[in-house]
C-alpha cells in the first residue's frame, strides 16, 4: 500500500460529539482542557455544540444535531480533508436512533487515519501528545493506486 502525507497544522480542526448520556462527562473533561481546546478550531453536533459554547465559553461551529444529519455532516468533513481529531464520546449502553450514521462517522475517520478519541483516559492522552502543540505527518492510504487496481471502473 502507497501512502500519501498530510500534514495536521499546529492549529487542529477538532470534531466534538457526545450522546446524550455522555454529555455531562465531556463538558466535565472539556473545562480540564479549556486552555489545549482554545487552540484549536472546534465543530461540534448542535446539542454538543451548544453545551460546550455555554460551559467553555469557546466558539464552536455548531452543525446538525447528531440524530438530523449532525454526524454525517462531520463524516463529509473528514472525507474533504477539513478534519484533523474526532473527540466522540459515544454511549456503549444505549441503542441510538441513528446507529448507522454513528457507525458511518467510525468508518470514515479510520478510512482517512485521523485521531479518533472515544473517551475521557484517551481524549486525556491526545492533549497530552506533543503532537497537539506541533505538525503531524498523517499517512493517508493512496486510494486512487487501490481504486486503479481493484476498482477500475470506479471514478
Ligand atoms: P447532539 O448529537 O450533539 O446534537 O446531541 C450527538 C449525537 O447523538 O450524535
Amino acid at each position: 500500500m502507497q501512502y500519501q502525507e498530510v500534514i495536521m497544522p499546529r492549529k487542529k480542526k477538532i470534531a466534538i460529539v457526545a450522546h446524550d448520556h455522555k454529555k455531562q462527562e465531556l463538558v466535565e473533561w472539556a473545562k480540564r482542557h479549556r486552555d489545549a481546546l482554545a487552540r484549536h478550531d472546534l465543530s461540534a453536533t448542535g446539542t454538543t455544540g451548544a453545551l460546550l459554547e455555554r460551559e467553555t465559553k469557546l466558539p464552536v461551529n455548531k452543525l446538525r444535531s447528531g440524530p438530523l444529519g449532525g454526524d454525517l455532516e462531520i463524516g463529509a468533513m473528514i472525507s474533504e480533508g477539513a478534519l484533523d481529531c474526532l473527540i466522540f464520546f459515544w454511549d456503549p449502553l444505549a441503542a441510538q436512533p441513528h446507529d448507522p450514521d454513528v457507525r458511518a462517522l467510525l468508518r470514515i475517520a479510520v478510512v482517512w487515519n485521523i485521531l479518533v478519541v472515544s473517551n475521557m483516559a484517551s481524549a486525556d492522552f491526545m492533549f497530552s501528545s506533543p503532537f497537539m502543540d506541533g505538525e503531524y505527518k498523517r499517512q493517508v492510504p493512496d486510494y486512487e493506486e487501490r481504486k486503479r487496481k481493484d476498482w477500475p471502473l470506479k471514478g
